[in-house]
């Protein structure tokens, strides 16, 4: 692990950061205080420990969690990080967003989310594999298609959630598809998955440039985070037409005003694992790549990116939000005055947990459809919820997230309401 890994990328507790959204979001649309305390507490909270067996023969153990905020409007959903910095308040705030997120797309789900303490980057695959199994063991009687159901988050990907489809059905005694999705193709993923959360980002900033009377291939682009939403994200911008100017992972990024090379980023991050050193790009710092000139920034990594620090120095007009929680209150409030357009995680990357929803309901009636359905399926969902967002934001006279966590809120108080609290 490098020294600039080491450090936290949290600055603040994500968890108090977006209870402290929630009882904005309780103000401005005027939701009953009661449901807000409600709504502010996650459902359940279980910490497990992880013991795994090392290549070199010690025995480590991890620590990891799985998170259900809300199950009002239907099972809970969310990813799983694996990363060194993992906290229990951030998978709480995680869990948290998921809930927005599944009611704004109008989902029938509730939210989640996991996390194990770990760098998957040191692991071996037999250590990465062992460490999965028995955290899934761990959380075997939380997890379920009818009851939470886990997705890919920073750290892990197709393989692992393989392992969990695997480890639960072993232990079900038959397969069961429904327990997880971001499957590889093989073992019932859905078409169009591995690229949805970069697809719906980019169905959002097609509506909003619609909007602003502009089309995609006139906008220049900053992406920070070359993983799935990022890499993908820059790949299907470029295909659009539009100019990125630069890219980034964990150790640093490169940039070109005139634009970089997409496919040859990612063929250079393929071969080496690393974008330092890609032909005709400037390296920049992950910090450094937040102020570039540019049209739209697009932070697809990790949490508290823009800060009160640096968002008066973010020259983007537009800030689409890839990764979950990059911009953190206060430098929202700097960049609203500055008229700067967030859209909001919760819209802006819900296209992953839309079509882990296909997925889902795929796996369920195991039938599968053709990728031009998924995408088709997935832009009606995501430019619905633009849409009302758009409009709820003119209705309210607020900004793109207030207007998004509204609607999203709204939805959930009313499943709670509708249900009644229990006993
Ligand atoms: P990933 O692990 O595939 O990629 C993460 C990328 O971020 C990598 O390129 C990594 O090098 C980079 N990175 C890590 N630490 C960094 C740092 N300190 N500074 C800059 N870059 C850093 O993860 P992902 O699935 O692409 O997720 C990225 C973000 O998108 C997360 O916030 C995640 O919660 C969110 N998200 C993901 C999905 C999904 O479907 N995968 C869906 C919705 C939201």
């Amino acid at each position: 692990m490098s020294t600039a890994e080491a450090a936290s990328h949290l600055r603040e507790n994500p968890f108090e950061l977006a209870r402290a959204q929630l009882r904005k979001v309780g103000e401005v649309f005027a939701i009953d205080p009661n449901l807000i305390r409600i709504l502010s507490q996650c459902k359940k909270a279980v910490e497990v420990s992880i013991p795994v067996s090392m290549d070199d023969g010690s025995i480590e153990a991890f620590n990891g969690y799985r998170v259900t905020h809300n199950i009002a409007r239907g099972p809970s959903k969310g990813g799983i990080r694996y990363h060194p910095d993992v906290t229990l308040d951030e998978v709480k705030s995680l869990a948290m967003w998921m809930t927005w997120k599944c009611a704004l797309m109008g989902l029938p789900f509730g939210g989640a989310k996991g996390g194990v303490i770990c760098n998957p980057k040191t692991l071996s695959m037999g250590e990465l594999e062992r460490l999965t199994r028995r955290y899934t063991s761990e959380i075997i009687n939380d997890i379920g298609p009818e009851r939470d159901i886990p997705a890919p988050d920073v750290g892990t990907d197709g393989r692992v959630m393989a392992w969990i489809f695997d480890t639960y059905s072993m232990n079900k005694g038959h397969s069961v598809l429904g327990v997880v999705t971001g499957k590889p193709l093989s073992v019932g993923g859905s078409l169009g998955r591995e690229e949805a959360t970069a697809r719906g980002s980019l169905y959002c900033i097609q509506s909003l440039a619609g909007k602003r009377g502009m089309r995609v291939d006139e906008y220049s682009v900053a992406i920070q985070g070359f993983g799935n939403v990022g890499a993908h994200l820059a790949r299907l911008l470029h295909g659009e037409g539009a100019k990125v100017v630069a890219v980034s992972d964990s150790r640093g990024g490169v940039y070109n005003p005139k634009g970089i090379d997409v496919p040859a980023a990612l063929a250079h991050k393929q071969e080496r694992g690393t974008l330092a050193g890609l032909a005709n790009a400037e390296a920049v710092t992950n910090d450094e790549l937040v102020e570039l000139p540019c049209d739209i920034f697009a932070p697809c990594a990790l949490e508290q990116v823009v800060t009160e620090e640096n968002a008066d120095r973010v020259k983007a007009q537009i800030i689409c939000e890839g990764a979950n929680g990059p911009v953190t209150p206060s430098a929202d409030a700097i960049l609203e005055d500055r008229g700067v357009l967030v859209l909001p995680d919760v819209l802006a990357n819900a296209g992953g947990v839309v079509v882990s929803y296909f997925e889902w309901v795929q796996g369920l009636q195991e039938y599968f459809w053709r990728e031009e359905e998924v995408n088709a399926k997935l832009h009606d969902i995501v430019a619905r919820a633009f849409e009302e967002t758009w409009a709820a934001q003119e209705r309210y006279a607020t900004s793109m997230r207030m207007a998004a966590y509204g609607l999203a809120v709204q939805r959930v108080a009313e499943a709670t309401t509708t249900r009644g609290l229990y006993p």
